[in-house]
């Protein structure tokens, strides 16, 4: 112990990591003092069909803090899986997604609508993770498949084998599954096929360039053949224009998440949203008065 104490003691003599280790500390504490504050919020932001009606959303979170505004989660992500914050939190956006759920299968209107939930990896593993999903989706008492958890790719990078048994887990109870980010972590298209998962989410670094950047469009292309030739739903991330949109669905991705349809909004602009389309579509073109 001793030894392992000098060994810290001699890390921490450099002053970069000493100032590195201080903002991570006081990050902690800020977020561990955010989350007993209720000073985390939840936006959602909409996906969208080929026709641009609403398919479900995918729920973000947000900090609202006291003196810097509103903190996006790369910022506090991390920290909250180092913290074991990431368990309590992850939970309670689990609660919420699934209480949301439960209102909208009230309403014919938005019954259909699916939410998409971040799984961070920690989560992920944790051994009551499976349980609290089953115990989410019975008491809320919504169709187990309009919840959706997003994984990312770096879970598959050990454990493979007890990460596909707790996928199974999930997908027997219903719930559907997606893997985020897609392309740019640790991929293996060869135990792809083994995995039991519903869609794969073609991340924005591929969408961004997509027009300009032949190798962007090339890997783009190539996660949506997959998809079809492995029977997978696909979605793109981060599309901002008409022109990347028609570009991915003539390639075949015939499912969207952008500002160009809309940002990350607070439920009750959401609802506002939902509301604002519901009546432009059902709109008749000329308006006779
Ligand atoms: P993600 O799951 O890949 O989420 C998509 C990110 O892209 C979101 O960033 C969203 O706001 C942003 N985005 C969507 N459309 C566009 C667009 O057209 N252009 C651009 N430039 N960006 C767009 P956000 O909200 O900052 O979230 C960042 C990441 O934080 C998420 O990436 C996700 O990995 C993580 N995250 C968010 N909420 C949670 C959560 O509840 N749990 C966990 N474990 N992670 C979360
Ligand atoms: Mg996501
Ligand atoms: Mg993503
Ligand atoms: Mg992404």
């Amino acid at each position: 112990q001793a030894k392992a104490a000098g060994r810290n003691a001699v890390r921490f003599f450099d002053p970069e990591m000493q100032e590195v280790a201080t903002a991570n500390a006081a990050l902690a504490a800020d977020l561990r003092q955010a989350w007993r504050d209720n000073h985390l919020q939840i936006e959602y932001q909409p996906q969208v069909g080929l026709d641009g009606s609403m398919t479900g959303v995918e729920a973000l979170l947000r900090w609202q803090h006291p003196t810097r505004g509103i903190v996006g989660p790369e910022e506090f992500i991390p920290t909250a899986e180092e913290t074991s914050l990431i368990i309590p939190i992850g939970h309670w956006v689990l609660e919420a997604a699934c209480a949301q759920l439960a209102v909208w299968a009230q309403r014919p209107d938005r019954a259909h609508l699916s939410i998409a939930v971040n799984v961070s990896v920690r989560q992920f593993r944790h051994p009551e993770f499976i349980d609290e999903v089953v115990s989410c989706v019975r008491r809320s008492g919504i169709p187990p498949d309009r919840l959706k958890l997003e994984l990312t790719e770096s879970l598959l990078a050990d454990n493979l084998e007890a990460t596909i048994a707790r996928m199974r887990n999930l997908k027997e109870m219903g719930v559907r599954l997606s893997v985020d980010d897609f392309g740019i972590g640790y991929s293996s298209l060869s135990y792809l096929k083994r995995l039991p998962i519903d869609e794969l989410k073609i991340d924005r670094a591929f969408v961004k360039d997509i027009l300009t950047d032949g190798n962007d469009a090339a890997i783009a292309a190539t996660i949506i053949d997959l998809c079809r030739n492995l029977g997978l739903e696909v979605i793109a991330e981060g599309v901002e224009t008409e022109e990347q949109r028609a570009f991915l669905a003539r390639q075949g991705c015939h499912r969207y998440q952008g500002y160009l349809f809309c940002r990350p909004l607070p439920l009750e602009q959401l609802e506002e949203f939902m509301d604002a389309k519901a009546a432009a579509t059902s709109q008749p073109s000329s308006v006779e008065t």
